[in-house]
């Protein structure tokens, strides 16, 4: 009864989702969904006949086989990757593909949990029945035994169910937080640490319940492929980062997003078009006198500049309308010969 209670202790939480993933990782299984219901049937409960026997077939850290797996009703996918060490900054991607794993298992977890205290209560009503019956044609001594009995029982099977309840609720907390975590990732760009274009399509969309004046803004890195080809994508990396920082800092309180490649998005809130390209046109500036080093090297990079194409968002604009404006007026820089700004 103590060895299956710290069996049990040790897959509550947190843990149980580092667990599953050591598992796959010991057995080389991929992390596909399929994969996660299996660790999570084998790990969650130590009690049930599904991890009795995984606990026993593996004993001594031999590794299942597909056959052993297939005849515990599980399937054995081809194909994916086994799960590899984990990537200490997962991409948003693989991240958003463990937590919908997670999830199912979790959910699976929660379904089997319930079916199993459903069944419980149904065995303990009919058992208390049976004892109500008993105690009926008791004598009073063995009555008063009876009571205690059923008394007894109905304390442990309230406290394994209340136990079975807080793991739930951890779980569920743990769930919540890494959904809390993967939606901020998602929303995220790895690189430069800006908001990325989701993030940036999303509060486009909220600036509807806010009263304007509001502009849109495209900025586009003068012949970056010119940087990379100089000195190296590594060193195109650092110089993109360079200036999302620059232009974060430009625009304080703005949503300044990555919107892809060496492409930037400012959506401006509070100021007319003019003081809007006034503020961008700043930036660019910024830019081209900002000396750029190599870190490794310390030598100058040839100057850079951006151009930008700046437009107020009208009544009956969506995102689409108003970014292909502001694009035009970027083209329109480019053609102009770039390092420049225009609005309209
Ligand atoms: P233009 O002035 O017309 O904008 O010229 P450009 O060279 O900047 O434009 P083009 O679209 O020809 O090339 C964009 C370059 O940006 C090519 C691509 O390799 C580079 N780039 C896009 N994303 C990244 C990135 O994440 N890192 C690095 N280092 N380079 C990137
Ligand atoms: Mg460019
Ligand atoms: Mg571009």
């Amino acid at each position: 009864m103590r060895e299956r209670g710290a069996a049990r202790q040790s897959v509550r939480g947190d843990d149980l989702f580092e667990q599953i993933g050591a598992f796959l990782g010991a057995q080389g299984l991929s992390p596909e969904p399929a994969h996660y219901g299996f660790a999570f049937a084998a790990l969650a409960d130590p009690d049930t006949p599904i991890a009795r026997r995984v606990a026993e077939l593996t004993d001594g850290g031999v590794r299942l086989n597909r056959k052993d797996i297939e005849r515990l009703g599980h399937q054995v996918l081809e194909g994916g990757a086994p799960l590899a060490p984990r990537d200490p900054r997962p991409s948003a991607d693989s991240q958003a593909e463990q937590l919908v794993a997670e999830t199912r298992a979790t959910v699976d977890g929660f379904s089997t949990m319930m079916r199993t205290i459903t069944n419980e209560t149904r065995d303990f009503g009919a058992d208390l029945a049976a004892s109500a019956a008993a105690i009926e044609r008791a004598s009073p001594i063995a009555g008063i035994d009876e009571i205690a009995r059923i008394t007894t029982m109905m304390m442990n099977r309230v406290r394994d169910a209340e136990r079975r309840l807080a793991r739930a609720d951890e779980e569920t907390e743990a769930l919540r937080a890494k959904l809390a975590e993967a939606h901020q990732t998602a929303r995220i760009d790895a690189l430069t640490g800006l908001a990325n274009r989701r993030a940036f399509d999303e509060a486009f969309v909220a600036r509807d319940a806010v009263a304007g004046p509001w502009c849109v803004v495209v900025v586009d890195i003068d012949r970056f492929k010119q940087v990379n080809d100089d000195n190296g994508h590594a060193v195109g990396d650092r110089v993109l980062a360079a200036i999302a920082r620059l232009l974060a800092d430009c625009f304080p309180g703005q949503i300044v997003a990555r919107h892809g490649g060496e492409e930037f998005a400012i959506l401006i809130g509070g100021v007319g078009l003019a003081e809007a390209a006034r503020q961008v046109d700043a930036a660019r500036q910024a830019v081209s006198v900002k000396r750029f080093r190599t870190r490794d090297t310390d030598q100058r990079l040839g100057r850079i500049t951006l151009s930008a194409g700046v437009t107020a968002v009208q009544p009956g604009d969506d995102g689409e309308r108003a970014m292909a404006r502001a694009d035009r007026l970027l083209y329109a820089a480019k053609a102009g010969g770039r390092d420049q700004v225009c609005a309209a």
